[in-house]
């Protein structure tokens, strides 16, 4: 036999043994996580310091990648399955998640063209109109899976665009006169709506931030009033942003009042639900997305609070037709005789090649069912609710936005009356309270003021989370 023909059937041969010590260690991991300090203990550099520099000429036992993983990789990681790990926001992985993934791994199927994937393709279709109705979004959608949400709303400005009929496609941006395009969102939108005007050319300039009230949310006055000052200047715009939980403070933006105005001014809307959109499963949530039946385009993004392995970002979008036509180009090679019933995934955004995200999707909607899903999400929100009920009883806390999911915003006084020192003296307790490694939290800047945030949202979260987070602030507080 050749050699390549001897390891192919090594590599059949050795699938078995290999798999269960994967899986074991990361079994072990999982179970032995908290033994970890959630930010690791190293320094920039160190890993690399620590690998050789150069590949192996001759390949390697695998049980050696396994030990080497266990030494060298885990303990420079950040480990954001850690039930300690309240940063940002929380993605984490659930077991029937992990396994999906796997299983897209083993199938590793590219569904560029239903043909090259019918499989992965019509499984993402199930699984979103799935999700879509659980968390009650109108059937006026339909909705396609990319990594993230940065992508998601690149994704659906370039439809946007499209939709405005500039024949910026054939003719593209540049050596003629265009209309100025802008772009309308909240001052405490994410930065991923600016990144999208970086790629579309509308520049940091066409972004416009609309102040926000006493809550963090959009004043839609204010909406209305820059539109149709702009509108009479010749401006012509692209979008309108709704954020339904914002990332520094997770505020609402009033989502009814903003698709009245962008229906009176004919202007795409966009919700960015990222985050929080998945509270809307909840029965006693039904209400969050009122209104959204005006807008033209929303992101969920199931890998943050819907325990499914990153990365999987839901766009949902009335007119699919528009997003093919933004991005639909079939080479020659490509060209299917197959009946166009069928769903090219290609024609629909800027990737040819595509993973099957669904099947961990799949996966986590089944093992848990809606209920298990709205047990875990109701859960996050009480435990949210009794930390807060319990961090307002330390001297000097002062809450600084209203808790409407599981976020909570917070800074502590011990009697500083100048705000720059104040932010300074947070900021040292904020890295106190992460040097304890048991715990790690962020922060954002609301109103000039140096925010700590604290977040549930993690598949391994529970009471006793809350309780030694306010351990370890109540502490920390103590020892400054
Ligand atoms: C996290 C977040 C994003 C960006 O999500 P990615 O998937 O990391 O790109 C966008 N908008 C909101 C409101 C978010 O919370």
């Amino acid at each position: 036999m050749r050699k390549h023909e001897i390891q192919s059937q090594k590599l059949n041969e050795d699938f078995h043994k290999f798999s269960a010590k994967t899986l074991k260690f990361a079994g072990e991991y999982l179970s032995s996580i908290e033994s970890y300090s959630v930010l690791p203990d190293t320094q920039p550099g160190e890993l690399k310091a620590r690998l050789p520099e150069e590949l192996p000429e001759k390949g390697e036992d695998f049980n050696r990648l396994i030990d080497d993983t266990a030494e060298f990789i885990a303990p420079a990681m950040t480990h954001w399955n850690h039930p300690g790990f309240m940063a940002y926001f929380n993605s984490s992985a659930s077991l029937p998640g992990i396994m999906g993934e796997i299983l897209a791994a083993v199938f590793n199927n590219n569904a560029m063209v239903w043909k090259s994937g019918p499989g992965s393709t019509e499984l993402e279709e199930v699984t979103l109109e799935w999700f879509r109705k659980l968390v009650r979004v109108s059937p006026q959608f339909r909705g396609f899976i990319y990594d993230t949400a940065s992508v998601s709303v690149m994704h659906a400005f370039s439809a946007a665009r499209e939709n405005l009929n500039l024949g910026i496609r054939e003719k593209g941006l540049f050596g003629r006169v265009l209309p100025k395009l802008k772009i309308y969102a909240s001052e405490q939108a994410h930065s991923s709506i600016d990144k999208a005007a970086l790629l579309l050319g509308t520049g940091l300039d066409g972004i416009q931030k609309i102040p926000v009230d006493e809550n963090f949310a959009m004043i839609p006055e204010e909406l209305e009033k820059k539109l149709s000052e702009d509108i009479s200047n010749g401006v012509l715009p692209l979008a309108v942003v709704a954020t339904i939980g914002t990332t520094g403070s997770t505020a609402i933006d009033p989502l009814p009042k903003i698709a009245e105005i962008t229906n009176k001014y004919k202007v795409w809307l966009h919700v960015d639900a990222a985050h929080a959109g998945v509270v809307s499963m909840l029965p006693e949530r039904k209400d969050l997305f009122t209104g959204h039946e005006a807008a033209d385009s929303m992101v969920i993004n199931p890998h943050k609070w819907m325990f499914v392995p990153l990365d999987l970002s839901v766009l949902f979008i009335k007119n699919p037709d528009v997003l093919k036509r933004a991005f639909s180009l079939v080479p020659e090679y490509l060209k299917t005789s197959a009946d166009d019933t069928a769903t090219n995934y290609m024609d629909y955004g800027i990737q040819l090649g595509r993973r099957f995200r669904s099947l961990k999707f799949w996966y986590v909607m089944r093992y848990f069912g809606r209920e298990g899903l709205c047990d875990i999400i109701r859960g996050h929100l009480d435990i949210a609710h009794y930390f807060l009920e319990k961090l307002k009883t330390i001297s000097g806390i002062e809450i600084l936005a209203p808790l409407n999911f599981s976020t909570i915003c917070f800074m502590h006084n011990p009697g500083i009356s100048d705000q720059e020192e104040l932010n300074r003296y947070n900021a040292r307790l904020m890295d106190e309270i992460n040097r304890d490694g048991r715990i790690f939290i962020s922060h954002t800047k609301l109103n000039g003021k140096f925010t700590i945030r604290v977040v549930f949202s993690g598949i391994n979260q529970t009471k006793n989370t809350a309780d030694t987070a306010l351990e370890i602030i109540a502490k920390t507080i103590k020892s400054l």
